[in-house]
């Protein structure tokens, strides 16, 4: 069933528990050939509008069920997911251009997200605080209502359901609008799980529209009244927008955005277990990950030894479509993301720096690649690549180091590499990003961490209790008890 390319039929928009046509459609294409994947349903304003009074409607009952309730809910997602999950890596191979490996790992890590949440339903715990009246004082969470979601492409199974599950479990009920580049796998699949593992009807819509559609339909998304926070991951570019539309709304927002990740490479490093990871870390489907590393910082007593290490391992991954599972490194999402990264390439080749390995391109793949003399002048260093290319720069103190890793507005994640763990967790203390991982690369995620960035990389945390604080309301209650003495007078 894996190996042959389907051509999708979609069902329709989800909203309300059913599949509603839209009037329009929009071509999604298979990024390896660009042959046409499915025709998807092009969402008008007024389509985004029924989604949101759906979710208002079925809000308050779903808010209204136990604990116990929602937990069993989120479980049979999980089941579900967990039972058709081959579908899932076949539209995220197909759809999105990813790997085999890659759709296997992201299909599992769903099915832990889901079960992650279900456990955060039993965890909406409050304060009692004290009170100078004497007053039984609680800070209580509540869901905010209707929970806008918009997601990406490149992880359409994790970073949609990031998106939405610890949303639910805190009562909210979701409108999602994915990325027009997997309207399925990152949309209306998430749908008919949701749907078949019973969630009621207008607790969870999909929208789905075109990149020329998507700035009406977001806009509805944000602006009207009855969604009262946001849910972003994407680029920085579009999360800046989106932050700032929620502020002018005065919305809760979580934008994860963009990174420009580095990997340090300490001269007492293990040579042989850091170039393997930065071979996974680089060039993971196709570097198209926000943690993926974008930076190689090596030490110079060892930048030789290791870039022999690194390239020797880079030189044996397979670049293709991905229906041949013997191809690490697929497709670009798209001809407009395979062009961005090639400018980049050029743009640095004609600012001097070396292609060490690699650095050809055609259709829409790109090989990995490897920059060395790269220089802050170059669009390399400072712009996210979100590519198969990585740009490599020696050091020679520690302080050299980690100012290389702070020259970005990005501030996602670093890697250490070193045997010194004392030595790691001072750097990571002076390090800005919002994750630090010592001995691994940088692509790293688990359902109960506070995934997230700081600087231009984003605002706020997804994973574990940290989601429930972004999907809920913080509400002080009182219980006056007699207490309470007013002025003379009153
Ligand atoms: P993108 O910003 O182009 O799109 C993200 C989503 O925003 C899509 O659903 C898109 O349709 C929607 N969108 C675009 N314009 C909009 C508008 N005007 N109103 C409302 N919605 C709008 O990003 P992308 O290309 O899909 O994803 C890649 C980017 O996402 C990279 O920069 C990557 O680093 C980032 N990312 C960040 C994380 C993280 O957790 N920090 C994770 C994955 C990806």
């Amino acid at each position: 069933m894996l190996d042959a390319p389907l051509k999708r039929t979609p069902k329709g928009l989800f909203i309300g528990g059913k599949w509603v046509p839209a009037a329009r459609t929009f071509p999604d294409l298979n990024p390896s050939d660009n042959s046409l994947y499915a025709d998807m349903p092009d969402a008008s304003r007024s389509d985004m509008t029924r989604a949101i009074e759906a979710a208002h409607a079925a809000y308050p009952a779903w808010a209204a069920l136990t604990f116990d309730q929602r937990a069993q809910t989120l479980l049979k997602v999980a089941e579900v997911w967990e039972r058709r999950k081959e579908e899932f890596i076949h539209a995220v191979m197909h759809e999105g251009g990813g790997w085999y490996g890659k759709g296997v790992f992201e299909a599992g890590f769903v099915a832990g997200i889901f079960r992650t949440a279900a456990a955060l339903c039993y965890q909406s715990v409050g304060e009692v605080l004290p009170s100078a009246d004497h007053k039984v004082s609680m800070a209580m969470r509540v869901p905010v209502g209707v929970v806008g979601v918009i997601s990406p492409w490149n992880m359409p199974g994790i970073l949609t359901s990031r998106g939405y599950a610890a949303a639910l479990a805190a009562g909210n009920a979701v409108v999602l609008k994915p990325s027009e580049d997997t309207p399925y796998s990152g949309g209306l699949y998430h749908a008919e799980v949701l749907e078949e593992a019973g969630v009621p009807p207008g607790v969870f819509n999909v929208v789905t529209c075109s990149r020329e559609s998507v700035s009406e339909v977001g806009d509805e998304l944000i602006e009207h009244p009855l969604v009262k926070a946001i849910s972003f991951t994407g680029s920085t570019a579009v999360g800046r927008h989106i932050a700032a539309k929620c502020g002018a709304h005065l919305k809760k927002c979580c934008v994860e955005l963009g990174g420009k990740d580095s990997m340090i490479v300490l001269e007492d490093a293990d040579l042989d277990k850091a170039a393997q990871a930065a071979n996974f870390g680089c060039f993971m489907h196709q570097g198209q990950v926000c943690m993926s590393t974008e930076k190689l910082l090596v030490h110079e007593s060892v930048y030789q030894p290791f870039m022999q290490k690194f390239i020797d391992r880079a030189a044996k991954l397979r670049t293709g479509p991905v229906s041949d599972k013997g191809n690490h490194i697929g497709p670009l999402v798209n001809t407009r993301q395979a062009k961005r990264v090639a400018a980049l390439i050029e743009d640095a080749k004609a600012k001097g720096a070396t292609v060490a390995h690699g650095g050809r391109y055609w259709d829409n793949f790109v090989e990995p690649t490897v920059l060395t003399n790269v220089t802050s002048s170059m669009n390399i260093w400072n712009d996210e690549t979100f590519g198969p290319v990585v740009a490599v720069s020696s050091f020679r103190t520690e302080a050299e180091a980690i100012a290389l890793n702070n020259d970005t507005e990005y501030g996602l994640t670093a890697a250490i590499w070193t045997a010194d763990e004392q030595r790691a967790l001072r750097m990571a203390g002076l390090l800005e990003t919002g994750m630090v991982h010592v001995n691994d690369q940088n692509i790293n995620d688990e359902p109960v961490v506070p995934f997230g960035g700081v600087k231009a990389s984003g605002v706020g945390r997804y994973g574990g209790r940290w989601s429930l604080e972004a999907f809920t309301e913080l509400r002080w209650i009182t219980l006056e008890r007699g207490g309470r003495h007013y002025p003379p007078g009153f």
